[in-house]
């Protein structure tokens, strides 16, 4: 008999399911049949169409009216070569106190820690607090046909849990040390800018674009657009692609093209981004003669959780299990966590992130057993908060 807790071994079960976006690969069947043991009522919700097809799973427990609820993806992303990993990474083998494979940071170890923490807490709960699950096949890929549609769902079904964690791999040196409680949104443009092609020799018979282009990029070129709030540091813009229609050095371009993206704060929309930059083009459009075209392109707003009941319980679950006093941060890319906004208070928590994606990813078995025991002890100090 292995001596491994129900938490690593849920994980390891998880991670030999090789489940890469769009694969379920067998995980969400695993967790139904876990769930339904200890008494969830699980509802398998499939969102699009052909090749672009996602399995989702909700699952429930309990009758409220307090409601917790958790959040992850089973989804992992490619491994790479495969030559390069001293691990087989859907073998899910530990070594020296480390499980690895892909997955074993983001997220699967996290998923098997809070389902063995509703275990753990389901045996001295005496409340009776309401546990849904939001667990994603779409994270890692376009996001279309997973947590977005899930809250469409949960919201015309009239679910609404008071607060959601995320168990994405926050923790940056040590379990327990950063909690995400927001994310930036992310803008990016294409802008084409076309003068009038000519002769290097004749500028006065032609009209350079590149010229315009770079009057028009000023106020976006690598440099901050605000000086940051409560919650994030300033905004940041960067140009990432510039080229034009000339491949010689005696032609005046036609056409002038750059690519840039914009991470924002919540000073910020997309809309208010997009209309200080048309109106800044318009008028170098104006003076220059010449005329521009703008593609835009936004998969993620900006949020923040204000800093609360559910950050404050989080707090001090973390400190009452690892001695750790838990920071809020909002950097990174972003998650799923700027859906479930939508849809009540929610913050990410959970095991040290540092190896996601990477080759030989890998968490501390030790670490995933501590998440379970923070999780376990949220939900107490949440049943103790909850009055009925
Ligand atoms: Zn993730």
């Amino acid at each position: 008999m292995s001596d491994l807790s129900y938490a690593v071994q849920l994980a390891q079960k998880l991670i030999r399911c090789p489940s890469i976006t769009p694969e379920e690969a067998g995980t969400l069947d695993l967790l139904e049949v876990e769930l339904t043991q200890v008494g969830f009522n699980c509802t398998r919700l499939v969102f699009g169409e052909g090749k672009d097809k996602i399995d989702n799973l909700y699952a429930e427990l309990g009758e409220g009216p307090a409601h917790f609820a958790f959040a992850g993806h089973v989804d992992v992303v490619p491994v790479g070569r495969l030559a390069d990993w001293q691990f087989d990474p859907f073998q899910a083998e530990i070594k020296d106190g480390f499980l690895y494979g892909r997955g074993a940071a983001d997220m699967k170890s996290g998923i098997a820690a809070f389902v063995s923490a509703i275990r753990q807490w389901q045996e001295s709960s005496k409340k009776q607090t309401k546990i849904s699950l939001i667990i994603t096949g779409d994270e890692e890929a376009d996001a279309i046909n997973g947590t977005s549609k899930l809250i469409d769902w949960m919201r015309q079904n009239d679910i609404f849990p008071d607060m959601c964690i995320v168990a994405e791999p926050t923790s940056q040196i040590r379990i327990g040390d950063n909690i995400r409680n927001g994310r930036r949104g992310s803008l990016s443009g294409s802008l084409t800018v076309t003068g009038q092609q000519g002769h290097v020799a004749y500028p006065d018979l032609a009209r350079n674009p590149t010229l315009t282009l770079m009057k028009m990029l000023a106020p976006i070129t690598s440099t901050k657009l605000d000086g940051g709030n409560a919650y994030f540091g300033p905004s940041t813009a960067e140009v990432t692609g510039l080229s034009t229609s000339s491949s010689i050095t005696n032609v005046i371009p036609l056409n002038a093209n750059a690519m840039f993206n914009i991470r924002f704060n919540t000073e910020h929309t997309k809309e208010t981004l997009q209309g200080w930059l048309e109106d800044h083009f318009k008028r170098i459009a104006t003076k220059y003669e010449v005329r521009f075209e703008i593609k835009w392109k936004s998969n993620a707003a900006p949020f923040a959780t204000e800093a609360g009941k559910l950050t404050e319980l989080l707090r001090k679950a973390i400190k009452a299990q690892t001695g750790v006093i838990a920071e809020l941060s909002t950097t990174g890319g972003t998650s799923d966590a700027r859906f479930i906004t939508n849809l009540c208070p929610v913050a990410e928590f959970g095991l040290v992130g540092k190896t996601m994606h990477q080759i030989d990813e890998k968490v501390l078995i030790d670490d995933i057993d501590i998440l379970a025991n923070i999780y376990e002890d949220m939900l107490h100090r949440f049943d103790a908060n909850h009055e009925y």
